[in-house]
C-alpha cells in the first residue's frame, strides 16, 4: 500500500513525499482508512510506530476537505492532548511538516514556561492545538480556549497520563469537549483504568493494535552486565570511552541519579547533559537539540523525559538502572534500532535488579545475552579516568553484598 492509495489530499501527499515517507507504517495503514471514514479509534500502540502521522494525516485531510478557512479568526478544530512537553513539541513539529503546503496552522502549549507567548499565539487563532493537560486546563479556565468549533480530539499516550497523575485533569478536559466530535484514543497498554477512560471518551469505535515489542526486541542487539552499584559509573565511563563517536542515550531511574551521572562523567572529561522533569524547558530543549544534531554525544534521561525522543542515529542505549516495569525496557531499547538502523542496548544489573531482569526476559520472551566478565567486576574505582587511590589495593573496601552478587553474577557472554 502507498499513501496515494489512501486518497489523501495532494498537499498532504506532497508533504509526505518531502518527508521521505514512501509507504505507510502498519498503524497508518490500518488507522488512516478508519479515521478518514470519520469513525472513532482506539489505537493500542506506542511511540515509534508512526502513530503521530496515523492521527495527524487524517485530521489534516478532514480539515482541508472542509476548507475550514472561514470568516474571522481561526477557531480550534482539532485538539491533541499528550503527557509531556517533549511529545507535545514533537507532535507540533509533525503537524507543521505534514501541513506545510496548506493554510492550516497549529500551536503547542505546555506547562513549565510563562503562558504569555502561548496565549498570544492562541489569540491569533489556530486550527490545531497540541497541549499537555495541566496548561490546557489552566488556559481553558482562564477563557483563552474555546471548543465550540472542535471536531477532532486525540488523547495520546493515555497510560502515561495515568502514570504521571494526569487522569483527573484528563477527565475534566473530556467533560468540556463538544459531544459531536471524532475521538481518537492511544495507549501502549490497556490497564483497567485506561479501558474505563477510553469508554468515557469514545463513542462506537474501531480498534487497531500494533505490538512492536517483539519486533523491536529482536532487532536491537542486547546485552547485560552484572555490576555492583558502586561500579556502574566506572563501567559506563569504560563503555563510553570505547565508542567516543557514538550517540548514546543513558537511562537513569531517578532525576537525582541522572544528575549524578552527569557529574561523574564530567570528572572523567566526558561531556553529557541530563534531561528530566526538574530541568527547565530551555535546558531540556538545548540538550535535546544538541543531542539530535550530534554535537552532544551522551544524553542522560529519565523515562518520562525520554518518551518520544526521536533520534535517527542513536547507536547505543545504556540502561544504567534497569526499569522496574518491563514494558519500559522495551520503550527504552526501542529508542535505538529505528528505521533500518540496527541498534545496541546494554543494561547494567546489580543484585537488587535481578527480579527486574527476570520480568523483562519474560516479557520479551528471550534471554538478554550476558556480557560476561568486564574490568569492573572488582571494587576498583575509575571515576576520573585513572585508578582511584583510595580503593586501589584495598579490596576490603568493597561492599560485601556486592561481592556476593558479583560471584553469583559471573556469567559468560552467550551468543
Ligand atoms: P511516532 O511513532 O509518531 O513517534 O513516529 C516515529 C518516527 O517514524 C518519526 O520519526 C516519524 O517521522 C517516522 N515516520 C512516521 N511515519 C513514517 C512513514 N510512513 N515512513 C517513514 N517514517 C515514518
Amino acid at each position: 500500500m502507498t499513501f496515494k492509495d489512501l486518497k489523501l489530499e495532494p498537499p498532504i501527499l506532497k508533504a509526505l513525499e518531502k518527508q521521505g515517507y514512501t509507504k505507510p507504517t502498519p498503524i497508518q495503514e490500518q488507522a488512516i482508512p478508519i479515521l478518514l471514514k470519520g469513525n472513532d479509534l482506539l489505537g493500542v500502540a506506542q511511540t515509534g510506530t508512526g502513530k503521530t502521522a496515523a492521527f495527524g494525516i487524517p485530521i489534516l485531510n478532514h480539515l482541508l476537505k472542509e476548507n475550514s478557512l472561514g470568516q474571522g479568526r481561526r477557531k480550534i478544530k482539532a485538539l491533541v492532548v499528550t503527557p509531556t512537553r517533549e511529545l507535545a513539541i514533537q507532535i507540533g513539529e509533525n503537524f507543521t511538516a505534514y501541513s506545510q503546503f496548506t493554510h492550516l496552522r497549529n500551536t503547542v502549549i505546555f506547562g513549565g514556561v510563562k503562558q504569555s507567548k502561548q496565549v498570544d499565539s492562541l489569540k491569533q487563532g489556530v486550527d490545531i492545538l497540541v497541549a499537555t493537560p495541566g496548561r490546557l486546563l489552566d488556559l481553558i479556565n482562564q477563557g483563552y480556549i474555546v471548543f465550540s468549533n472542535l471536531k477532532y480530539v486525540v488523547l495520546d499516550e493515555a497510560d502515561q497520563m495515568l502514570d504521571m497523575g494526569f487522569i483527573h485533569d484528563v477527565k475534566k478536559i473530556i467533560a468540556k469537549l463538544p459531544a459531536n466530535r471524532q475521538s481518537l484514543f492511544f495507549s501502549a497498554t490497556m490497564p483497567k483504568t485506561i479501558v474505563e477512560l477510553s469508554q468515557r471518551m469514545l463513542g462506537d469505535f474501531e480498534r487497531v493494535t500494533i505490538k512492536p515489542e517483539q519486533a523491536t526486541a529482536e532487532k536491537v542487539k542486547q546485552g547485560v552486565y552484572f555490576v555492583s552499584k558502586n561500579n556502574k559509573p566506572n563501567l559506563l565511563i569504560h563503555l563510553l570511552i570505547e565508542r567516543p563517536k557514538d550517540s548514546v542515550l543513558v537511562f537513569s531511574r531517578t532525576k537525582h541519579g541522572a544528575n549524578k551521572i552527569v557529574k561523574t562523567l564530567d570528572k572523567a572529561k566526558i561531556k553529557s547533559a541530563a534531561i528530566h522533569g526538574n530541568k527547565s524547558q530551555a535546558q531540556r530543549q538545548k540538550a535535546l537539540g544538541e543531542f539530535k544534531d550530534g554535537s552532544l554525544k551522551v544524553l542522560i534521561a529519565t523515562d518520562i523525559a525520554a518518551r518520544g525522543i526521536d533520534v535517527d542515529d542513536l547507536a547505543l542505549v545504556i540502561n544504567f538502572d534497569l526499569p522496574n516495569v518491563s514494558e519500559t525496557y522495551v520503550h527504552r531499547i526501542g529508542r535505538t534500532g529505528r528505521a533500518s538502523a540496527s541498534g545496541i542496548a546494554l543494561s547494567f544489573c546489580m543484585g537488587d535488579e535481578r527480579p527486574y531482569l527476570k520480568d523483562i526476559e519474560k516479557l520479551i520472551k528471550q534471554q538478554v545475552p550476558r556480557m560476561g566478565e568486564h574490568p569492573f567486576m572488582e571494587g576498583a574505582d575509575l571515576v576520573d579516568g585513572s585508578l582511584n587511590k583510595k580503593s586501589q589495593g584495598r579490596p576490603n573496601n568493597r561492599n560485601r553484598t556486592d561481592d556476593k552478587n558479583r560471584d553469583k553474577n559471573r556469567y559468560r557472554y552467550q551468543k
